[in-house]
């Protein structure tokens, strides 16, 4: 039988486990946060290892890229950041004889630090313990690792979950990717210069790939046009830049409501393009009318002070194209085409509203 005095310290240690387990979670939530937020490469990296050193307290961390075309340094060089800013980025050509557990690094090892096995990861002389090496993963092929070091030998031991360890290195890679595909598009004249969206030319060839996928999954595609209402009294009354400050605002409205397998473009002037994958109709008009009235809901702050409303017209066209089907520009420009009419009518029938083309 326990005593009453037992059972209280019992609950007192689970009370203060709950609260470490918890306030861990917190800061890893943070942590991971801040790496999703990061918009270019040298503040991803710098969020990858300082970052990680800091909210973890370790001795090192460093992440190991490979790079073998040189690609991601060029992109970090054109964005003007030499990668010898960021001290603990290693980028090799392969893996392969680096570290004897890279050869099956399918999750997160934990262990003691050897030093002949681990100074090319762990550069330097520090004094480490043990140490945790987590795979990165880039659509699923191994493209490098985070490594954190401890001067505790207790910290990293192969008895500790790595499941923890694995959710970063999943959160880790799939923010890479994004981000060195953001840097290439910026390089790549396939961005909007005002909104930071992506432009007509991006969309053109997002259209083919997608139709050519809808076509391969016998899926329907939708596209959606937009086009904001009376946009020239907005530059009329307020002047041209905050005609374009407007413009971006929208776009994020826009961006907020759209999910990431969707894709988005500034498709013209005042007119903006998202085009649905795999999506019916009936869940496109849902979106349409939630971009319609996150667009008009709240007023616009401008640039010099004071605020603006604007309603915008939304046009829905829909296609299913036939397995194996080979004429996808024409397809494209027909579906374009059919959205643009129903966008017109949308305008002819008193703006801010949505308007579904005929079935093709
Ligand atoms: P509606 O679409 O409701 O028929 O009326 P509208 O006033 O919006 O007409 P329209 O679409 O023909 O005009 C678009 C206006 O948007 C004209 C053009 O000067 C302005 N515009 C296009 N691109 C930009 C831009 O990048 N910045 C700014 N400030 N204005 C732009
Ligand atoms: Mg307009
Ligand atoms: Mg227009």
């Amino acid at each position: 039988m326990q005593t009453a005095d037992e059972l209280r310290q019992q609950i007192d240690e689970l009370t203060a486990a709950v609260a470490r387990n918890e306030d861990k979670m917190r800061r890893s939530q943070r942590r991971e946060l801040r790496l999703l937020q990061s918009e270019d490469l040298k503040s991803l990296f710098t969020e990858l290892t300082a970052g990680l050193r800091a909210s973890y307290g370790l001795q090192y961390v460093s992440v190991v890229l490979v790079d073998p075309d040189h690609d991601i340094r060029h992109l970090m060089m054109a964005a003007g950041t030499p990668v010898e800013d960021i001290d603990t980025l290693i980028f090799v050509e392969t893996l392969s004889g680096l570290a004897p557990q890279f050869v099956a690094l399918s999750q997160p090892w934990l262990g003691p630090f050897s030093r002949c096995d681990h100074q090319l990861i762990f550069e330097g002389g520090m004094e480490l313990a043990s140490v945790a090496m987590i795979p990165l993963r880039v659509r699923g092929n191994l493209v490098g690792s985070i490594n954190l070091g401890s001067s505790d030998p207790t910290r990293f031991t192969r008895e500790h979950a790595s499941d923890f360890l694995a959710h970063l290195g999943l959160i880790a890679g799939f923010c890479i990717e994004n981000t060195v595909n953001r840097a290439r598009l910026l390089r790549s004249g396939f961005t909007d210069v005002l909104t930071g969206w992506h432009n007509r030319r991006y969309l053109l060839i997002r259209l083919r790939e997608e139709l050519a996928r809808a076509s391969r999954d016998g899926t329907s595609l939708v596209c959606l046009m937009l086009d904001i209402d009376h946009f020239k009294a907005v530059n009329d009354s307020w002047g041209h830049a905050a005609g374009d400050s407007v413009l971006r605002d929208i776009a994020q409205r826009i961006e907020s409501q759209v999910r990431a397998s969707d894709v988005a473009a500034r498709y013209g002037g005042e007119e903006f393009i998202v085009l649905l994958p795999d999506t019916s109709i009936d869940d496109a008009e849902r979106l349409a009318e939630r971009i319609r009235r996150a667009v008009s809901g709240n007023p616009i702050g401008l640039p010099g002070g004071g605020e603006t409303r604007v309603t915008a017209s939304i046009g829905i066209a829909s296609v299913k194209p036939e397995a194996r089907a080979t004429d996808l520009k024409t397809i494209g420009e027909a579906l374009i085409a059919r959205a643009d009419v129903a966008l017109y009518k949308a305008k002819a029938d008193g703006r801010d509203r949505v308007v579904t083309a005929e079935a093709a």
